[in-house]
């Protein structure tokens, strides 16, 4: 099993790059975020939790997303041949229990972090053009993007020096056509 991790900062087009790589490669794309909204349409206790957490542009618990990881991975339907992660890890204890997670678990190891590397005046323009897209209620308010971008330099941007120092960290200009991204990533996957 090949264990991918699609990483940047938010609004940097982890989602559609995730979507479309699991497709070509026969991946199974986990978006800690999307597991999250669905709890959250079910009205689940975990979601009535999360909902705030999100609204205020803050982590919900790693205990948490854990969890939900590790149901995610246990049971890999036939015929994947891994995981795309999109949002996932996001702090360094998610990281180091995801690590311990894989080894234990299928005898695995992260393959390789694709980074979409793309500056902040760009991110906020692409979460609001995405606002209207999509309509994600945490993407309409210009305080709680302002709120991601923070906690994202905070508590996720430690994970480049995590993951560089395991060798396992690959930089892509997130400023290209999304075709564009796939081909660079595309190229990766395949010798990772
Ligand atoms: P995303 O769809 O990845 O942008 O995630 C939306 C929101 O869900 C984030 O801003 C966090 O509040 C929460 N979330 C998603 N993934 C995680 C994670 N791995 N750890 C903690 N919170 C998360």
């Amino acid at each position: 099993m090949k264990y991918y991790i699609i990483f940047g900062p938010p609004g940097a087009g982890k989602g559609t790059q995730s979507q479309l790589l699991a497709q070509k490669y026969s991946l199974k794309h986990i978006s800690t975020g999307q597991l999250l909204r669905d709890e959250i349409a079910k009205g689940s206790e975990i979601g009535l939790i999360a909902k705030k957490v999100i609204d205020n542009g803050e982590f919900v618990e790693d205990s948490i997303v854990l969890e939900m990881i590790r149901l995610q991975i246990s049971d890999p339907a036939p015929g994947i041949k891994g995981f795309i992660f999109d949002g996932f890890p996001r702090t360094i204890n998610q990281a180091k229990v995801f690590d311990t997670m894989l080894a234990q678990l299928n005898n695995g190891e992260v393959n390789g972090v694709l980074s979409l590397e793309v500056k902040d005046s760009l991110i906020v323009e692409r979460i609001q053009k995405r606002a209207r897209i999509e309509g994600r209620e945490d993407d309409s308010s210009i305080k709680t993007i302002l709120s991601r971008i923070k906690t994202y330099h905070n508590k996720t941007e430690p994970l480049i020096s995590f993951y560089k120092r395991q060798g396992k960290y690959f930089a892509i200009n997130g400023d290209q056509s999304v075709e564009e991204i796939t081909e660079n990533i595309g190229t990766l996957l395949e010798i990772l």
